[in-house]
């Protein structure tokens, strides 16, 4: 007969790590946490640059720690130190290289549907980002610059010419770094950044300028084409010019198709309906971390949402024996 679990997790970044620790405090021994990259913590392995610093308080929003997760201050690499000595510590079951395809509630039990296995389970929280689906700008992107336009600094190499796109602490970070090996220009719609930390404000007017980065702020770009492999790209100002690479740093878009499948539904202005529990109107289905967010999650405002969901499970569990 085939294991029914008692929760299963879909994403093993925060909020999932943090629903998959918090259940086992709780004595839930019986979770699967369910994660379609080879490790946990894709959003921060392919998004964060090395060496980021990564705050507590992200973008400025003070977060107290409801559960027992004493998450800090840190780097990019602390952080994924110190979800993987969380993971260890609960030992937690984990089925990696597993994208979940579907979510179906048959009687009391869920059916979870992976790109290689079957699970059933009591519980399901998902928990699943939205940076699978970075958000792409509305002018079309040609095909043939795939290579030459991204959405992070995975095929970034050295002494290349770089317009960076975005407007907050990601683009901001990215362009620092980037501009230490490379020349690198930094365009914002707005005039002005203000979203930004102070330490990357003042970092960024400090080396605005200098011989390797510069800003071109209060413009957008109407279009893009296919110079001899390389992006042109063409300015609401009427100026153009040719980089070696475009990377694009503009947030995630909600995997609304997903979870619409998955039987969630959405209100009028297309956003995923739950209660104060983080509940859907599926009993039994809780959303956690980014997608359970209007705008702006974090990594504290996720393990809050672990906790406060897993308790509630604990509760309406109590009740029902
Ligand atoms: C560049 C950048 C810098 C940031 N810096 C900070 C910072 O300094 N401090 C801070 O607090 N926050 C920061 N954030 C925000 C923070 O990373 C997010 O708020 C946090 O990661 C959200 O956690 P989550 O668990 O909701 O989703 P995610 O971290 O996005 O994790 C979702 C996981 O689900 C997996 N997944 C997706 N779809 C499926 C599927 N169908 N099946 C199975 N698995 C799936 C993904 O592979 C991923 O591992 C930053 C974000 C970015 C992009």
């Amino acid at each position: 007969m085939q294991q029914i679990y008692d929760i299963a997790i879909i994403g093993g970044g925060p909020g999932g790590i943090g629903a998959a620790v918090e259940a086992k405090v709780f004595g839930i021994q019986n979770i699967l946490m369910i994660e379609k990259g080879d490790n946990h913590s894709q959003t921060i392995r392919k998004f964060y640059k090395d060496n980021k610093r990564v705050d507590k308080n992200y973008k400025g929003q003070e977060i107290v720690l409801e559960g027992t997760i004493d998450f800090r201050d840190g780097t990019k690499e602390s952080t994924l130190n110190y979800f993987d000595s969380l993971l260890d510590k609960g030992e937690i079951d984990t089925a990696f290289n597993s994208e979940v395809e579907s979510i179906t509630k048959t009687g009391d039990e869920f059916q979870i549907v992976t790109s290689k296995a079957g699970y059933i389970a009591k519980y399901v929280i998902v928990a699943i980002g939205t940076m699978g689906k970075p958000n792409k700008p509305d002018y079309t992107l040609p095909i043939s610059l795939k290579e030459r336009i991204n959405f992070n600094l995975d095929k970034c190499s050295q002494n290349e010419k770089i317009l960076l796109v975005g407007g907050g602490n990601s683009a901001v970070e990215y362009a620092l770094e980037l501009s230490k090996t490379n020349n690198v220009t930094l365009n914002y719609r707005k005039e002005s950044f203000s979203r930004l930390n102070d330490i990357n404000l003042q970092m960024i007017q400090e080396y605005n300028g200098r011989e390797k980065l510069r800003l071109r702020l209060g413009m957008d770009i109407v279009s893009i084409e296919n110079e001899n492999g390389l992006p042109k790209v063409h300015f609401t100002d009427g100026y153009d010019t040719v980089y070696d690479r475009v990377i694009y740093a503009i947030g995630g878009t909600t995997p609304i198709d997903f979870l619409k499948k998955c039987g969630i539904s959405f209100n009028e202005e297309n956003k995923a309906e739950f209660d104060e529990n983080y509940e859907t109107k599926t009993k039994g289905l809780y959303l956690a971390g980014d997608i359970a967010v209007k705008s702006g999650g974090s990594i504290a405002i996720a393990l809050n949402h672990a906790y406060h969901i897993i308790s509630h499970i604990l509760k309406s569990h109590q009740k029902q024996g």
